[in-house]
């Protein structure tokens, strides 16, 4: 799980690479609540790493819960910084 000593960038991106590393969960076991779970019955945005919704949005919640909704608006000002330079950087298709 992500530090919540790390700054509010570090916290979400550690946790999109976690989620994102445990799309296929080795041992079987959901990621949040460690029971043995077929990703074909679950309902979660990921089924490879959460046995179901809930436990997958616990997870995340847990996760993000040190992050304050000023952190959330500066880390939408820098990506909406990135995204801006990004479109400018990039030429025009034909
Ligand atoms: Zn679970």
């Amino acid at each position: 799980m992500p530090n919540p000593k790390k700054s509010p960038a570090q916290i979400l991106t550690e946790l999109g690479l976690y989620i994102a590393s445990k799309n296929t969960s080795p041992d079987g076991r959901c990621a949040s609540c460690r029971v043995v779970f077929d990703p074909a019955n679950s309902d979660a945005k990921f089924p490879g790493a959460f046995c179901s919704l809930q436990c997958e949005r616990r997870f995340i919640q847990e996760g993000l819960r040190s992050l304050t909704v000023e952190d959330c608006m500066q880390i939408q000002k820098r990506l909406d910084s990135l995204l801006t330079q990004t479109k400018s950087a990039t030429p025009d298709p034909l």
